[in-house]
Parts: structure tokens; sequence; C-alpha cells
């Protein structure tokens, strides 16, 4: 009687009722008494806390010491990325890592409090620009069928809505069938997605912010900005949720 009563539409209308009246954290839904528009509790807060320090400011690679200096790394010193600034929230790990899996195959939209709080965390804790528009990496369309939505779009558009400005979710295309990335290695990589990019003409002249959940090498990225850029952008940023190395 007890499991049919929980199961009732009756049961579940007034439970999300009654979740709604007070504030909970989105992660492991304790009651929350501060009264500013934080959605954690003190104990997920401290275990997905951005990173504040060792990493590369141009690429976001990661290094094993989190208290160590900020300094563009060996790679970025002999062939700078083609973005202006980069933004991430942390490296690909731990809850983080575990928040992205969840966005990504369990169709998790509950999310979108926390998700749009990192990802306007990550925008202004690495002071990027106000574009004027914000464009997410294509997915390939296989995947998109599958999953029914493109996570680096849902994640672009939280951004977009949060910072009240022009969302578009057709501004790069994906021109050509490429292999999977996560099947390949660095250079590989490289190969793979190079040219399998076109950036629409909503572009020309604008500062354009790249959304994406995970970089790993920042391969198809670096298609999506040159993308961008013969398609004439006055200024390409990046933001990414969390950097895998
Ligand atoms: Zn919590
Ligand atoms: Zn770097």
């Amino acid at each position: 009687m007890v499991a049919n009563a929980a199961c009732s539409p009756a049961y579940r209308l007034l439970s999300n009722f009654m979740f709604r009246l007070g504030r909970r954290c989105q992660l492991c839904a304790a009651v929350l008494d501060h009264p500013e528009d934080f959605p954690l509790c003190p104990q997920c807060a401290a275990l997905l806390a951005p990173r504040l320090g060792g990493y590369c400011p141009r690429c976001g690679d990661c290094y094993a010491d989190p208290m160590a200096p900020v300094y563009d790394c060996l790679s970025c010193r002999t062939a700078p990325p083609p973005w202006a600034a980069l933004g991430f929230y942390g490296s690909y790990s731990g809850l983080l890592r575990d928040l992205v899996h969840r966005h990504k195959f369990g169709r998790d939209h509950g999310l979108g409090v926390i998700l749009r709080f990192m990802v306007l965390q990550a925008w202004r804790l690495h002071a990027l620009e106000r574009p004027d528009i914000i464009v997410p990496v294509p997915m390939r369309p296989m995947p998109v069928l599958r999953r029914g939505f493109n996570q680096s779009a849902e994640l672009g558009r939280l951004l977009a809505g949060a910072l009240g400005v022009a969302f578009a979710g057709q501004g790069l295309l994906k021109i050509r069938e490429t292999r999977a990335q996560s099947s390949l290695g660095r250079a590989a990589r490289m190969r793979n997605v190079a040219g399998a990019f076109r950036a629409a003409r909503d572009v020309a002249g604008r500062r354009v912010l790249l959304v994406d959940d995970v970089m790993t090498t920042g391969a198809t990225m670096r298609a999506c900005s040159r993308a961008c850029r013969e398609a004439g952008a006055a200024r390409i940023e990046v933001l990414v949720l969390a950097r895998a190395s």
C-alpha cells in the first residue's frame, strides 16, 4: 500500500510541490539555509569547487598541483591556440566528471540550475568578455539522434540566458562526418576534425563565445575557432565546463 501511494501521481505532485517550497541543494537535496542564490550545500560546494590555480590560462591544461601559479604551458608558448581567451570550471574528475556524465548520458535535465551556475562562474572567474553571440560545438548527427539533445547546446543556452545574449544553436555546422575523438590519439584527433566545421554568416563581425562540455586536446575547439575566424568573427573566446588531460 505504501509503495503504491508513494508512486501515485498525487504523491508525486505533492512531493514536487513540497520540494519547491524549501530551497534544496541541487546535488544531495539537503535544505539550504543561506539566503543567496547559491544552489549547493557547503559539503557539495567543497567537492565541486572551481579550479583556481595550477593551470594554463590559454588552454586550461591542469598541472598536478592545484595550488601552483597560473602560467602558460609549453605548447601554448610555442603554438598559441586560435582563440583570444578561455574559461573553464574545473578539471574533468571527481564530482564534476560525474555531473557531466549524468547530464550527457542520463538525460538529467534537472541539473540545469547547477550547470547554469557553473558556466556562469567559469565565465566570471576567467574574466571573459561579454559576447555578442554564443555558439555551441556541434555534435555528430548520430549521437544527437540517440541522445535526443546536444549537451554543449544545453550549456550554451543556459549561459546565454544567464548573460542575456543571443544563442546561435546553428552557428557552427558539421560539414563532414568524423570519427569519435575519444578513440584517437592527439595527432589523429587534429586530422580527424580539421576542416570539419563551417560557421554560419551570423558570426561575421561578432564577438563569439564557443561553448562545449569537455575539452581534452582542444583539437575540436581549434577547428571550430578556425571556422569562426574564416567566417569573419571579430573575436573568439572559448568556455568549457571541464578540462580533461
Ligand atoms: Zn549538497
Ligand atoms: Zn596551454
